[in-house]
């Protein structure tokens, strides 16, 4: 479709293969131009089903598009030998994707897609010409953190989202611009809603963040937002919750903390939280005279602990990353903790001739890497092999930061970065965080290491902002009170006293912070169900009870108040290079380095089995444990190094 006419030639030339010369003159819609379109098109029906009403493509399909635009209202094509159209078996490409390879035009993106972004070689082609076919060479699944992105680029509708099949037509569903939640990478996503349903999740183009992909956690795992869902607020009595009023809970609630001791009380957000709900908490235990607000997360390494945002972001735009010529993974496997800064990485490794150092346990990356080792000795090995780059980055994971070893990594790390020569404006170390919450609370001035806080405060009332994790480490006994607030019942609201059905994701909206610092608002598409409410104005009303004035009743009040505290909050969709990263290594104390034994580095999700379930959101996601079931399925198969 890219023909067009050049003088003086007399064919139609394919405008994306031929090289521009000097004086050549172009006409991109002359007769010729648009005749040998309409051609390319005519050629393409002869053998296209024309299954449009039935089609998942059907109203977003480009070849629609293309025929409406260029195509001739009328075909030439006459079966004189009565075989019927070209009908090709469709492939099984596992859970995620369903095939309909008879609707195929064979223009190779998958294949290229997948080959060039997912690292994955299991696309490709048999055959030529009318005979050619798209597939998997051996019946095997096409999974990759990556791999909804070839139903996105599929110009017609030949790969379709299988957990999508036959739910809407695309002029059915309203589109909201909304960030993704299930990583810290802060992905520009469009739910597609209907009847106050999610029913799909789109990439939105960001050409800094995640130029126009989605993880696939990103767009599959939206369906855990309807399961084990919290509708009504519950109290305790004995070992049973019961329904109740919204009023009479909140009234139990507002004498449980005007009867605590401030310092008993404490609060814990987790992984979603957005940054409103943070701040109202945050300023609701602050005037009750309580300074205990903490994420699950532990996170220490030096004495600014969470003072200085460049201590515990990317310290480079993600983008960036594209133009390092040495990266250093510690501890860390971006390809599954943060899909869409690893296919920074691996563009870096395609376009940069970048090279990749690894100093953790073996995983599974998908571009080539150097193994230096599983410990600290391999780090100092490091520095001779990124000596003399000019554009360096360092990724730590986040995970080793919270061990008794996290000052000694970051020692080495920061002695390593200072001794290198590197341009100017270019930050070198990079801190790969996982929850979508992380960064905004801590820019809020919530602490990481609420486990160890429950243990050293011991505290009787906790409130838990949809933090569930922890609880299955921490048993909080019979006197704590709990206070839920979440979307999801699970193992904290097994164990609560009061339940407050809140807002996910995709009802609440609100500001997140990346794990670059860059704030994003994510709109929100749905109202909450049943008699759920969104989660700050929950807080609120606690406060209201608990005869606490938070001074805003509105969202407008209330982001006053977020510009009050860091105007980074409201900055919204800009970057903020970081400051004072030089402060850090003097901040780390010596006394605090503790010898890291060999082997020490643990990195959770090495493998792609590990990604699909890797937390309590994915795990109740349908779509996620089929796709967890095909990926151990495809481990065992003989296929599965092919
Ligand atoms: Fe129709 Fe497009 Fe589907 Fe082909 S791919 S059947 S043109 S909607
Ligand atoms: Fe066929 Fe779609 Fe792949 Fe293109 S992207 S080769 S149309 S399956």
């Amino acid at each position: 479709m890219c023909l067009v006419e050049i003088e003086g030639w007399i064919k139609p030339q394919i405008a994306c293969s031929t090289p521009v010369a000097d004086k050549m003159k172009i006409r991109t819609n002359s007769d010729m131009t648009l005749k040998a379109q309409e051609g390319v098109l005519e050629f393409i029906l002869i053998d296209h089903p024309l299954d449009c009403p039935i089609c998942d493509q059907g109203g977003e399909c480009d070849l629609q598009d293309l025929t409406m635009r260029f195509g001739s209202d009328r075909t030439r094509f006459t079966d004189i030998h009565f075989k019927g159209k070209r009908a090709v078996e469709s492939c099984d490409l596992g859970p995620l994707i369903r095939t309909e390879m008879t609707r195929c035009i064979h223009c190779t993106r998958c294949i290229r897609f997948a080959s060039q972004m997912c690292g994955v070689e299991v696309l490709g082609s048999t055959g030529r010409g009318g005979d050619m076919l798209i597939g998997t060479y051996v019946d095997k699944s096409f999974l990759s953190e990556l791999s909804g992105n070839v139903i996105d680029l599929c110009p017609v509708g030949a790969l379709t989202s299988k957990p999508y099949m036959f739910k809407a037509r695309p002029w059915e569903v309203k589109r909201t611009g909304s960030i993704d939640v299930t990583d810290a990478t802060g992905t520009n996503i469009i739910l597609n809603h209907k009847s106050d349903r999610v029913l799909r999740v789109l990439p939105r183009e960001n050409e800094e963040v995640n130029q126009e992909w989605l993880s696939d956690k990103g767009r599959w795992a939206v369906d855990s937002v309807e399961m084990q869902r919290l509708v009504t607020p519950m109290y305790r009595c004995g070992n049973s919750l019961f329904e109740a009023d919204w009023k009479v809970v909140l009234r139990q609630i507002g004498n449980v903390l005007c009867c605590t001791n401030p310092t008993r009380i404490m609060a814990v957000a987790g992984p979603h939280t957005n940054v409103e709900t943070l701040v109202a908490t945050k300023d609701l235990l602050n005037a009750l005279g309580c300074e205990h607000t903490y994420v699950e997360r532990d996170f220490s390494y030096s004495l600014a602990d969470v003072d200085i945002r460049a201590g515990f972001c990317l310290n480079n735009k993600m983008k960036n990353t594209a133009e390092a010529d040495k990266i250093l993974l510690v501890g860390t496997n971006p390809r599954f903790e943060a899909p869409i800064l690893n296919a920074w990485i691996r563009q870096a490794y395609l376009q940069n001739e970048c090279d990749v150092y690894v100093v953790g346990p073996n995983c599974d990356y998908n571009y080539p890497v150097n193994y230096l080792g599983e410990d600290l000795e391999a780090l100092s090995c490091a520095q001779q092999y990124i000596q003399g780059s000019k554009h360096p980055l360092i990724f730590v994971g986040v995970d080793q930061l919270g061990t008794s070893y996290a000052s000694q990594i970051m020692h080495q790390v920061m002695t390593l970065t200072s001794s290198l020569q590197v341009e100017e404006d270019w930050q070198v170390i990079n801190i790969v965080t996982k929850e979508a919450s992380f960064a905004g609370a801590l820019e809020c001035g919530w602490k990481p290491g609420a486990l160890k806080a429950l243990e050293s405060i011991n505290p009787v009332v906790v409130i838990s902002l949809g933090a569930d994790e922890i609880f299955h480490t921490w048993d909080p006994g019979y006197h704590v009170k709990i206070i839920y607030i979440g979307f999801q019942g699970d193992k904290c609201s097994d164990l609560a006293s009061f339940v407050l059905p809140g807002s996910a994701y995709t009802e609440a909206g609100g500001i997140f912070l990346n794990m670059e610092g860059r704030s994003q608002l994510a709109q929100r598409a749905v109202t909450p169900p049943g008699k759920a409410r969104h989660d700050w104005k929950i807080v609120r009303a606690i406060a209201e009870y608990t005869g606490v004035d938070l001074k805003y009743s509105d969202e407008t009040e209330l982001w006053r108040r977020l510009a009050e505290i860091s105007p980074n909050l409201l900055n919204v969709d800009k970057y903020q290079p970081k400051l004072f990263t030089d402060l850090l290594l003097p901040l780390i104390p010596c006394e605090k380095l503790e010898s890291c034994a060999p082997g020490s580095l643990k990195v959770e999700m090495k493998t792609l089995r590990d990604y699909y379930c890797s937390d309590i959101f994915s795990s109740n996601s349908p779509t996620m444990v089929k796709a967890y079931k095909a990926a151990k399925q495809l481990e065992r198969s003989a296929f599965a190094r092919i």
